[in-house]
């Protein structure tokens, strides 16, 4: 038996956990999770969840896979390491560059590998500057982000993202970044067309590289729907205004696909299911499934050929750039989704499937809005519909919502008043029933807690 209140005493008396209030964490005992199997979670109590939150957004296969545990059991045998500097390689990475090159959209050839979606995101920082220095135009600094962005947790990741709690500790962003508003509807323009408001989001892109002055400009980076921010899904019109703004200026442009990549939105990579042709995707996350870490930039040709053909050494690498295992795990995690045709699944039958059930629960009182892109969904819980009226973000009834589905045995995240899942892509039709059951009968336990505190109208 696990003893839980040993695990937890220790983990509060030794373990620094990452986003986490550590004095809450040491009243309440964390949440000792044992097993994982399919789409379920089992913790130390012996207490069964449904993870919709596929982990944090990375374990697209689901738990439990034994071919991934034997791809990296082999590798750890056959070579467990060797660095890609100096001109050596190992064979992993080679045969992953080929298969990643073979999934992404045409104009990406190669790849720099990463340990994270941070590590990737520093990389792309780097190769942008670089980029614009070979090609003379070394005045070109300046990388456009969004409002409520994530981007990662390094100096520069947060620094591109748009998290202004994240911003400040530490006095962030770096010099050379500038963001704008993200394409939020709901919460900035509900009465409105929304595919006008795409428009005018995008928008705001080209006033602030004409405030900055277009030749300083040197990309712009976005998620194609912002994960940690919420889910937040943009309105169709959004990216391709986004691009022929970015190609009128000869700006590069950035998918940071940590989250979207892999199948998430029905599509290999967002930009497919959004219609654009980003000069750079970062992938992480769903590349190994999260079975273990490994991250990367794909490198289209326009950048590539400049920095292959005009440049010297580059300066910059990671000891686990192309970590044998780590890419011998993505190889049979891409296989996987081959063989069992999750994209295509999440296209064409659970995807919609799972639009048809969640967008139902707007029939619910405590749902202002529902929406879906693939396998990840949000939702807005709203103290009254008509018309719209939002709770105190004070009151934090995003946390009561989450409290009563992880009670249930349902993991769904509160970014503020939305709640968001983004489950396993094996998900059946049945299973999503099961989930959207379940996070019925927690909105049901939510309201009647929210009407007992007196927080209704
Ligand atoms: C998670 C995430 C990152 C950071 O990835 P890490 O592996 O945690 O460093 C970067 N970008 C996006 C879009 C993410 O969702």
């Amino acid at each position: 038996m696990i003893n839980t209140k040993e695990i937890q005493a220790l983990d509060s008396a030794h373990y620094m956990h990452p986003f986490t209030a550590h004095r809450e964490l040491a009243q309440k005992g964390a949440r000792v999770m044992v097993k994982g199997e399919g789409i379920y979670l089992w913790d130390s109590e012996g207490k069964k969840l449904l993870d919709g939150m596929s982990g944090l957004w990375c374990i697209n296969v689901g738990y439990g896979r034994k071919e991934l545990a034997d791809a990296a059991y082999k590798q750890l045998l056959e070579l467990p390491y060797y660095n890609s500097f100096f001109n050596t390689t190992t064979i992993p990475p080679v045969q992953l560059a080929k298969l990643l090159a073979e999934v992404t959209p045409p104009q990406f050839r190669h790849v720099f590998y990463a340990g994270s979606g941070s590590e990737g995101n520093d990389t792309i920082f780097r190769m942008v500057r670089w980029f614009w220095d070979l090609e003379g135009q070394p005045q070109r600094k300046v990388i456009i982000g969004r409002k409520n962005a994530y981007h990662g947790s390094t100096v520069c990741g947060t620094s591109l993202g748009g998290m202004s709690g994240m911003h400040e500790q530490g006095d962030l962003p770096i010099p050379g970044i500038a963001h704008i508003e993200q394409p939020y509807w709901f919460d900035l323009a509900r009465d409105t067309d929304k595919d006008e408001f795409g428009l005018q989001a995008a928008g705001w892109l080209e006033t602030k590289i004409l405030e900055l002055g277009p030749d300083k400009v040197a990309a712009f980076i976005g998620e194609p729907v912002q994960g940690a921010g919420g889910v937040i899904i943009p309105p169709a019109t959004y990216w391709p205004e986004i691009q022929r703004i970015c190609d009128k200026y000869g700006i590069l442009l950035i998918a940071d696909e940590v989250i979207t990549g892999f199948g998430r939105t029905g599509n290999w990579f967002g930009c497919v299911t959004f219609g654009f042709k980003p000069d750079f995707i970062n992938f992480a996350k769903g590349v190994t499934s999260g079975y273990v870490p490994l991250g990367g930039v794909m490198v289209g040709e326009r950048v590539a050929r400049v920095v292959i053909e005009k440049g010297s050494d580059f300066n910059h690498g990671y000891t686990y750039s192309g970590h044998p295992v780590a890419c011998a795990v993505a190889i049979e995690n891409i296989h996987i989704i081959q063989r069992e045709k999750l994209v295509e699944r999440v296209r064409d039958d659970t995807g919609p499937y799972l639009k048809q059930k969640f967008e139902g629960l707007k029939d619910h009182p405590l749902v202002g809005e529902a929406e879906t892109c693939g396998l990840m969904a949000g939702l807005v819980l709203v103290k009254s519909k008509k018309p719209v009226t939002m709770f105190d973000p004070k009151l934090a009834v995003g946390m009561v919502c989450r409290g009563h589905m992880f009670g249930n045995g349902m993991i769904m995240r509160a970014v503020g008043e939305r709640m968001i899942i983004a489950p396993p892509l094996i998900m059946t039709r049945a299973q999503i029933d099961e989930m959207i059951d379940l996070i019925r009968f927690c909105l049901d336990a939510t309201l009647s807690d929210l009407q007992g505190r007196g927080w209704m109208n």
